[in-house]
């Protein structure tokens, strides 16, 4: 079990990577509760994929602590069609910045990762040793793949170097700030869009990709901010930690639950040419949970909170589609 040895976040400067995507905004917002400096630098005065510029950012800034929540991502079509992308931005960000945080005498850093690095049929929940105990599933295993990178970056830092780096992998999340696109989003911000758009022009049916049977847990990102937090002060260990739920919905009871949400009284019907992808992705949390952190937005009330996002952003500046956090 996880060491329990607090780092005290009084008066320290805290970097967040990433600070425009969902996850790295829900952090900022979340650290506005602490007492401490929050760090953040936009893509087009830093772009994290260059090294030099990485290293002389860091060392100006000197930042105390370092949350990696900078990452190019996408759903599983984006996953799928831009692999070189998915793999060489991801591999870069996380070298060029646990690397500098090291150079820099950084004395904590969080590293994010996704629950898509573990196997495709790792058993369910899954533990988090079941790390590279089987293959993984092909359509993100680009962006798996980088992402499992960026957990041994970690753990060899602490091994070589006694850097107190470590790594916590989120289950699927969604939330403001998602991407909303309906091809390069993930399912739950895509599935929001166009049951929307449905209902506002009166379409009897929305269409979902696959069968509608695979398994996904769903966190909200505020929930996973307040893990993070919990964690940069608390977890202290070379093993990655589950972040999620502990529950899962199929893919067809998340539209169903969405339709709720939004109103849509019409029906689904399912694309068989899309990919399935992992039958199921449900995390094992009973570290977490035994570290003291649970969850506490249930799906309807994160959905209902995310679709009053969606609908403001939709009447104000434009809802985002990019894909770089
Ligand atoms: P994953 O969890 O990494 O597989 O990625 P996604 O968040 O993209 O979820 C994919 C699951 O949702 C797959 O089973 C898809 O077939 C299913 N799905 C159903 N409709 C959609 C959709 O409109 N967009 C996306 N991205 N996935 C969908």
């Amino acid at each position: 079990m996880a060491a329990m040895t607090d780092f005290d976040l009084t008066g320290k400067r805290i970097w967040v990577a990433g600070h425009r995507g969902m996850v790295g905004s829900a952090i900022v917002r979340r650290l506005h509760q602490e007492p401490c400096e929050i760090l953040s630098v936009s893509h087009s005065d830093l772009d994290l994929r260059r090294q030099a510029a990485v290293e002389e950012w860091t060392a100006k800034q000197r930042p105390d602590a370092v949350i990696v929540a900078a990452a190019t991502v996408g759903g599983i079509h984006a996953n799928a069609s831009r692999p070189a992308d998915f793999i060489s931005d991801n591999l870069a960000i996380e070298q060029n910045i646990i690397n500098a945080a090291y150079q820099n005498g950084v004395s904590k850093l969080l590293f994010l990762g996704s629950s898509c690095i573990y196997p495709r049929l790792a058993p369910q929940p899954i533990d988090e040793e079941s790390l590279l105990t089987g293959p993984l599933e092909p359509t993100n295993e680009w962006y798996a793949i980088a992402k499992i990178v960026g957990i041994k970056l970690c753990q060899a830092y602490r091994r070589q170097h006694g850097c107190r780096f470590v790594s916590a992998m989120p289950t699927n999340l969604y939330g403001p700030e998602d991407n909303f696109d309906l091809t390069g989003g993930h399912v739950l911000p895509s599935l929001l869009a166009k049951i929307h758009r449905a209902k506002v022009e009166g379409g009897k049916t929305v269409e979902i990709w696959g069968t509608g049977t695979p398994r996904r847990e769903f966190l909200h990102v505020d929930d996973l901010a307040d893990a993070v937090v919990f964690l940069l002060r608390h977890y202290e260990d070379d093993l990655p930690i589950n972040v999620g739920t502990g529950v899962d919905v199929t893919i067809l009871e998340v539209a169903e639950a969405i339709a709720q949400v939004v109103g849509f009284e019409g029906s689904f019907v399912f694309d068989s040419s899309k990919p399935d992808g992992t039958p199921r992705k449900l995390l094992n949390v009973s570290r977490l949970s035994a570290l003291g952190w649970q969850s506490k937005i249930p799906l309807l009330d994160g959905l209902r909170q995310t679709y009053r996002w969606y609908l403001d952003r939709l009447s104000g500046p434009g809802v985002r589609g990019g894909q770089a956090h």
